[in-house]
C-alpha cells in the first residue's frame, strides 16, 4: 500500500494549513526516516515538499496534532529537566529507558485531521485506509528523537530491549484535553447514547486512555466526521510536563541474623503511631543497608519470626531486605563486608551471622516456600515447680522420637489467628538438668522447691514451643506436663537453628 506522490504533497499540504507541524506531516505520510524528524526543515526543501527561498513559515507552534510534543522546545525543555534532576539525584546506573505519557486528546485530533483529509481531498476510501495505516505514532517518534538527547545529557545509554532497570517517565499534559474529550463525548451521546451511559458508570476515568479508547472503536468514521463537521479543535498552546519520575527497581540483599536480646521486637511496633520500643530487628538490620545504596524505602522479610522475648543464636535466621528506588545498584563484596561489620557494631542486640548477599527473584522465593518445609531447632529453659530432681524422669523425653502432638490455637495469638487445631511433630528432644551457673541470671526465692532443665528440640516449622512445654491449659496435647506427670513451665526459648541453605 502507498500513496501516490501526487496525492502525498497534496496531503502534506493540506496539514501545513491545518498547522501541523514539519514533524507530524512526514508522520501521517508515513515517513519513517530518522533524518526527516531531526531536521525537518532541511529535509522538506531537499525533498520539495516546501520552498527554499523561506516564503513559508517553517514550523507552526502549537501544532495540531501533536501539541507540541515532537517540537524543539518542547523537547528541550525536557531534556534540560532531566539532566538537573538526575545529576541531582545521582542514580549510578549506566543505563536507562524511557516512558512517555501523552494526552488522549492526541488519539482524536489524528482522527480528526484523517477525516478533514478525506473529506476536503476527497480521498477514495482505499487512500483513506492506507493513509491510517501509515501514521506513525507520535511516541515511537518522540523515542527515535529525544533519548538520543537524553543519552547525550546524562551520559548514559538508553537501553529499552533489557530493559533497563532505570526508568524515566514523562507525563506531558494539555490544559485543554477535557475540553477536547467532551466535545468527542458529546458526539457519542448523539449518536448513540454511549456517552451518557459512561458518564453515570464511571465519572472518574471518562477520559481515562481505557475509555476513550473503547469509545473510539465504537463510534464509526461517518458518525465522526459528521459531528465535527461544523466545529474543530482549537490549538491555543503546547503541552506541559505535569512530572516526570524517576525510579530504578529494587535490590534485593539476604543474610542471616542472631537476635540476642529478650527485649526486642521484629519489626517496628506501633500503637496509634507511636512507637513502642525504641529500635528492632528491622531497624538495626536494614537502615544501614538502605543508607548505603540510598534506597526511597525498605521492605523487610524474613524466615519466619521470633517473639519479642525469643532470642535467636548459633547459625541465624534467614533475611532479606527489599531495597525500593536505590540510587546506587553497583554493589562491592568490599561494600556488602563493610555493611556487616557496620551493623554488627552498631548493636549488641541483633548481629549479622552469614556474608551478605545480593538476591535474585528466585532466592526469595526460597525464602517464602522455606517457611514451609523446613524443620526447626530449640533451646528451652523449663521449670518444674514443688518437686525434686529424682521425681522427674527426663529419659523419658530423650528417649521420644517422632511424637505427634495437636495444637489448638494458643490463647496469646487467639486474637490473631483462631485456626482449627493442628498436628506438629516433634523429631527428636534432649533434656539434662540445669548447671549452677545457668541459673545464676534468675532470681530464685529461697526456699524455693523448683527444679530446672534445659531441653533441646528439633521440630517441624510452625510448632508452638512454648505451648509444647506448659500446656496451654489442656489445648496442647500432649505437653511437657503430660509426659513428665509435673508442673512444667518455660522461662526462656532460644531459637537454635533453621534448616534453609541461605543466602
Ligand atoms: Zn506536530
Amino acid at each position: 500500500m502507498s500513496l501516490r506522490v501526487d496525492e502525498e504533497k497534496q496531503i502534506f499540504n493540506f496539514l501545513r494549513q491545518q498547522r501541523c507541524c514539519l514533524r507530524c506531516c512526514f508522520r501521517f505520510i508515513g515517513w519513517r526516516s530518522v533524518d526527516c524528524y531531526q531536521d525537518p526543515v532541511k529535509f522538506a526543501e531537499s525533498a520539495g515538499y516546501i520552498a527554499e527561498d523561506g516564503s513559508v513559515e517553517k514550523d507552526c507552534s502549537p501544532c495540531t496534532a501533536c501539541l507540541g510534543v515532537l517540537q524543539n522546545e518542547t523537547q528541550e525543555q525536557i531534556v534540560e529537566r532531566i539532566r538537573d534532576e538526575v545529576e541531582k539525584e545521582n542514580y549510578d546506573c549506566e543505563t536507562f529507558t524511557c516512558a512517555l505519557t501523552i494526552p488522549v486528546c492526541i488519539n482524536l485530533r489524528e482522527r480528526f485531521l484523517h477525516m478533514r483529509c478525506a473529506s476536503q481531498l476527497e480521498l477514495s476510501r482505499d487512500t483513506l485506509v492506507t493513509l491510517k495505516v501509515k501514521l506513525q505514532s507520535v511516541k515511537d517518534i518522540w523515542k527515535w528523537m529525544v533519548t538520543s538527547k537524553i543519552e547525550k545529557s546524562i551520559k548514559k545509554k538508553f537501553d529499552s530491549t533489557t530493559p533497563s532497570p532505570f526508568l524515566i517517565e514523562i507525563i506531558l499534559i494539555y490544559r485543554y484535553n477535557e475540553k477536547d474529550c467532551e466535545a468527542f463525548l458529546n458526539v457519542c451521546k448523539v449518536t448513540n447514547g454511549v456517552g451518557n451511559k459512561r458518564k453515570r458508570k464511571c465519572n472518574d476515568n471518562r477520559f481515562s486512555r481505557k475509555s476513550m479508547d473503547a469509545l473510539m472503536t465504537k463510534v464509526t468514521d461517518n458518525e465522526f466526521s459528521e459531528c465535527f463537521a461544523s466545529s474543530s479543535f482549537e490549538t491555543v498552546e503546547n503541552v506541559k510536563v505535569d512530572n516526570i519520575i524517576y525510579s530504578h527497581s529494587s535490590i534485593f540483599i539476604g543474610g542471616r541474623y542472631n537476635k540476642l536480646s529478650r527485649e526486642l521486637s521484629q519489626t517496628p511496633w506501633f500503637i496509634n503511631g507511636e512507637k513502642k520500643m525504641q529500635t528492632s530487628v528491622q531497624d538495626i538490620l536494614c537502615n544501614p543497608i538502605a543508607e548505603a545504596v540510598k534506597a526511597e524505602s525498605i521492605k523487610f522479610s524474613s524466615s519466619g519470626r521470633e517473639d519479642v522475648d525469643v532470642r535467636n543464636i548459633y547459625a541465624g535466621r534467614p533475611f532479606a531486605v527489599e531495597l525500593i528506588n536505590p540510587r546506587i545498584s553497583k554493589i562491592t563484596e568490599k561494600s556488602l563486608s563493610d555493611l556487616v561489620v557496620e551493623i554488627n557494631r552498631s548493636s549488641r542486640q541483633v548481629q549479622i551471622t552469614s556474608s551478605l548477599k545480593v538476591l535474585s527473584k528466585l532466592d526469595l522465593k526460597k525464602l517464602k516456600e522455606g517457611e514451609n518445609v523446613k524443620t526447626k531447632f530449640y533451646r528451652a529453659l523449663c521449670v518444674c515447680r514443688d518437686t525434686s530432681r529424682d521425681a522427674v524422669s527426663l529419659e523419658e523425653l530423650n528417649s521420644t522420637k517422632r511424637l505427634k502432638i495437636v495444637q489448638k490455637t494458643p490463647i496469646r495469638v487467639l486474637h490473631r489467628r483462631p485456626l482449627s487445631p493442628r498436628e506438629r511433630v516433634i523429631y527428636e528432644m534432649r533434656a539434662r538438668w540445669t548447671r549452677p551457673d545457668e541459673l545464676k541470671t534468675l532470681s530464685i526465692a529461697d526456699g524455693d522447691t523448683s527444679v530446672f532443665f534445659v531441653l533441646d528440640v528439633k521440630t517441624q516449622a510452625g510448632t508452638y514451643i512454648k505451648e509444647f512445654v506448659h500446656g496451654d491449659f489442656g489445648r496442647t496435647k500432649p505437653s511437657l506436663c503430660d509426659i513428665l506427670k509435673a508442673d512444667v513451665d518455660i522461662i526462656a526459648l532460644d531459637v537454635t537453628g533453621i534448616n534453609l541453605n541461605w543466602p
